[in-house]
Parts: C-alpha cells; structure tokens; sequence
C-alpha cells in the first residue's frame, strides 16, 4: 500500500531567490568574517559540522577549524563524540534536531532555523502517526530527514548510507516493514533487498528534479563519465547509474573508479568535497531541467542554500537559533536513532 504525497502542505521556494538574497561581500570582508567566527568558535568551545550540500566557505570553515563536512549520520556521530559544549550545524533543521536528541546536554545552534526538508514538511507527525496504526504489525523505518516526533515514533532511523543493509537485515528475520518517508529511496531499497514494504510517497525536492531522457542526452555527449547517483532520485535516473549511493559512497566512488569525468546526480553542493577527494578530476551536474520541465531547485537545495557566513557569525554572537525538542519524544527518538547508530557500527544488533 502506498500513503498518497501531500505535496500541497508546503511551499517550496526557489534555490535562485534564495542565493539572491544573501549578502555580497568583498573578498576583504568575507575573510574579515571568517576571523571573527574562528575567534568566537574557539572563545565558545564551539564546534562547526557542515552538510555536503552547503556553501563551500561554510565547508572550508568547518575543515580549518577542526569540525566535520559530512553527511546527517557522520554528522551526528561527530557531534556526539566531540568533546565541543556547542554544536553548530550548517545543514537543516531535522540535522539539528538529531544532535539535540544525541546530546540534549549540549548547545545546539543553527544558522538558520528555517532550513527544512521537503522529506520531512511532507511526513507531519499527526498524519505519520494515523498510517502507522493501520499497520500495527509492521516495523517502522524511517529515513533520517524526518522530525523528532516522527523519529519517536518509528522503531528504526537509517540514512541512505545503511537503508539497504538494515531493511535486508529486518527482512531476513521475517519483519514486515513500513517505510518513510521518501518514495524514491524506499522503492529502491525494495528493489535491491527483494523486501517489500509499505511505503510514504515523499520525495526530495532536488533530487525528485534529476531527469532520465536529459541524462541519456548527456551520457552520450561524454561516453567516457562514470555516472553517480544519489537513491532519492526517480527510478528511470537510478537505473542508469554505475553507482547508487548516499553522499559518502558517491565521493568514494569519485576516489575510487578508475573514471576521470563523473555525472553527478545530487546536490552540486557536494562537488567541493569531491574536487577536494579526487583532485584533478571533472564533475558535471546531472540534468534537472528539460523533458518540458523547467527546475525550481537545479540542483541545489533551496534550504541548504540558506546557510552563509553572515547568518553563522550572528548566531555566534548572538546564542540565537538554539535547537530544543521535546525531553518525552526525544527519549523516544534516541531509541530508533541510537539502533541507527549501533546498526552502523555494528552491522548487528
Ligand atoms: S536536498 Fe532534499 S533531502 Fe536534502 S535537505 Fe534538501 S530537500 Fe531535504
């Protein structure tokens, strides 16, 4: 059974409208900014974790500073581990949260707080929680870019990194399975494992974007690129792939085949980290745009897109933007988060 997308519950603004709002700086000043934020980072015992997708100076800030760019599992492990009292997480607000429910005893600020996900404005806890409990035989699985209380509620968080090694674990014990909340990873996942499962239709709005006869276009104009793509992306885009994978393995993946060029097909926030891993070679955008549709996000997510050096350095000086959840549905959220966490150390539990 399939639980109908409810795409109309949010709007989702345009990655260019956001760019054009963000401040311009000189070079000057841009590092002027970046001293200040070193400065209050370490005056704050403060920690910088940044997302593949965001604004490369949030990145290389991250790095110089002794944080993390990653994607949402390491980021969460990283900021548990780091000794840090507070956590500044450049990505989105479900990131955020994860770190709260991980270290409730930390600061944990964001540049933004409204930085969402279409994955998770798509799964509200309410409507989430009534298609469980017509399934209350199933095993709940949920994807990482969902909210706590939706987190609280499942038995197990994966990122796209473990989704197919726990759902093929769950299915070899018998375990029917409900997934959310993406449509595009989860009919993936089914198709890998051979396990079925009752499935959320919500997608991400970038990846949702990639298209299959404009990637066909581009396979043939560069026959020698290996190409690269993100499972959040549709089905006909996934099955043209050489590797299907989550950021990490994507970047691995850069580093490891023997490929000079690759076509990339998610987030092109990621390209400053490939061309930092796998220096000397070429990355080109998959398409978003073409087949009679014209792309809102283009390859880079519109929330992602919010974070930029002004609004950290105020937030550093200002304690604003802190992150806190609920103690009752964070206790519950722990529970399928920490699973995720042990799954992947584990590969066992
Ligand atoms: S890229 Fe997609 S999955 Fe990631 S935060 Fe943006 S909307 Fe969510």
């Amino acid at each position: 059974m399939l639980k109908k997308p409810n795409t109309l519950q949010y709007d989702v603004p345009a990655t260019a409208m956001i760019e054009a709002e963000l401040p311009v700086h000189s070079e000057e000043r841009k590092q002027q900014i970046i001293q200040q934020i070193k400065q209050h980072l370490k005056e704050q015992n403060a920690v910088l974790v940044a997302h593949y997708y965001v604004n490369p100076d949030l990145q290389k800030l991250a790095d110089e500073t002794g944080g993390y760019v990653s994607d949402s599992l390491d980021m969460a492990r990283f900021g548990k581990e780091h000794p840090a009292q507070t956590i500044i997480v450049a990505g989105v607000r479900f990131m955020g949260e994860t770190a709260k429910i991980l270290t409730p005893e930390k600061r944990v600020l964001m540049p933004t707080l409204e930085a969402e996900c279409s994955l998770d404005l798509s799964c509200p806890a309410d409507d989430f929680n009534a298609f469980c409990d017509q399934h209350p035989d199933h095993t709940i699985v949920v994807y990482s870019n969902t909210g706590t209380a939706v987190k609280a509620r499942a038995d197990y968080v994966v990122t796209s990194s473990i989704a197919v090694d726990l759902v093929r674990w769950l299915g070899e014990q018998g375990k029917k399975i409900l997934w959310a909340p993406d449509r595009h990873l989860g009919r993936y996942i089914e198709k890998i494992t051979g396990v079925e499962m009752v499935r959320w239709q919500g997608e991400c709005i970038v990846h949702d974007e990639f298209k299959a006869r404009s990637l066909k276009d581009l396979m043939q104009q560069h026959p020698d690129a290996a190409v690269l793509v993100h499972p959040e992306s549709p089905a006909e885009v996934i099955a043209m792939a050489d590797t299907v994978g989550s950021t990490t393995q994507i970047i691995k993946a850069a580093q490891t085949l023997p490929h000079e060029k690759f076509i990339v097909a998610t987030d092109k926030g990621i390209f400053y980290k490939m061309k930092q891993m796998a220096p000397g070679k070429t990355f080109i955008e998959a398409p978003s745009h073409g087949e009679g549709a014209v792309c809102k996000s283009c390859a880079h997510c519109p929330w992602m897109a919010m974070n930029d050096l002004d609004k950290l350095l105020h937030v550093l000086k200002t304690g604003k933007n802190e992150i806190f959840v609920d103690e009752s549905i964070r206790l519950d959220a722990l529970k399928s988060t920490q699973r995720m966490l042990d799954f992947a150390s584990n590969q066992c539990l």
